[in-house]
């Protein structure tokens, strides 16, 4: 068995963290500070220092796989989430697939990430994000005037292909998608707007929208925060009444559960007969997200069993008198 590398400091890992909307996560931020697509008038790191489209590799791709097997493997029982954000757009690094790869050989907490959505028109980086769990692209504007005075994009991306590779996600992404949508007060929450949002919104058409505003202070410290009655408005007007709310705890956002976890049906299977993630989302139909929460917590309080069978995973749980592998 390969010895683990202990890596020598942690460049690329963060937390874990009380993330408002992913509970407690862990951090993966592969790309430098304030390297980004984007220039948001309302960023809480400051204004972006590198202004880029260009992909590449922003760091050594052994270190970054070092650092995510010793964290992953340490952390994996203390998390819910692992989630690729930070200080700049993730989507930008060249080492995003390899390092997705290595977290879903190692564990099955699962993969989140956010992003400005800018580059998501673009085929390589749909493959390499296929595998994320929950996909969290932004979307604060509805016009090409818009996006350059709220997010002053770089020089060369085009609004109508970010908004284009937002509308085809729903083809080309099979997991759950948030989108989230940060409003400024009297600058991007008019009722021409949100009649815009509202219809871009059924064509996008996201599992779940999480409604932000600029709780905190910004790049342009002249932009105001909307009030959590307004946004609760807004947010059913646009037709997502469901989605989780932030709550604010001491002044930060907190995100609720996203989801009911249905843990009780799923631990009644896994007592009965061993199951692949694939078969419990079938078999209940909920999605693949949701069974590997449970499978995580799962395998956090109670005596789960994982069996490789033919190159596949099956769950069960220790001291069930009726399951056998091979019935399966
Ligand atoms: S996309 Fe995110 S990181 Fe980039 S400037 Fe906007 S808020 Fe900041």
């Amino acid at each position: 068995m390969e010895k683990q590398r202990l890596p020598k400091s942690m460049q690329y890992i963060f937390g874990p963290v009380a993330s408002r909307r992913l509970g407690r996560s862990l951090g993966i931020d592969l790309i430098p500070f304030k390297t980004c697509t984007l220039n948001c008038r309302y960023c809480e790191c400051g204004p972006t220092t590198h202004l880029t489209i260009e992909r590449r590799k922003f760091g050594p791709e052994t270190q970054i796989l070092d650092e995510i097997e010793y964290s992953v493997t340490k952390l994996q029982d203390q998390i819910d989430f692992i989630t690729f954000a930070g200080s700049g757009e993730p989507t930008l690094s060249l080492s995003l697939s390899s390092a997705i790869k290595k977290i879903k050989e190692i564990s099955t907490v699962p993969v989140a990430m956010l992003t400005n959505g800018t580059l998501l028109y673009r085929p390589d980086v749909l493959l390499d994000i296929s595998s994320i769990d929950v996909l969290i692209p932004s979307l604060d504007v509805v016009n090409a005037d818009m996006f350059d005075y709220l997010n002053r994009p770089h020089p060369d991306l085009c609004f109508d292909q970010y908004i284009e590779g937002l509308k085809q996600l729903r083809k080309k992404y099979q997991n759950t998608l948030w989108l989230e949508i940060l409003l400024c007060k009297g600058i991007n929450d008019s009722a021409k707007d949100l009649e815009l949002m509202k219809k871009l919104l059924q064509e996008i058409n996201p599992d779940a929208i999480q409604m932000n505003t600029v709780f905190r202070p910004g790049t342009d410290p002249d932009l105001k925060p909307l009030s959590e009655a307004e946004l609760s408005t807004i947010q059913r007007f646009l037709g997502y009444p469901e989605s989780p709310r932030p709550a604010i705890i001491g002044g930060i956002p907190v995100q609720e559960s996203p989801e009911s976890l249905p843990t009780k049906r799923i631990r009644e299977i896994l007592q009965r007969r061993p199951s692949t993630v694939d078969d419990l989302a079938n078999g209940l139909q909920v999605s693949l997200t949701t069974v590997r929460q449970v499978i995580h917590r799962l395998s956090k309080n109670e005596s789960l069993i994982a069996t490789n069978k033919n190159g596949q995973i099956f769950y069960s749980l220790a001291g069930d008198k009726n399951s056998t592998h091979d019935a399966v």
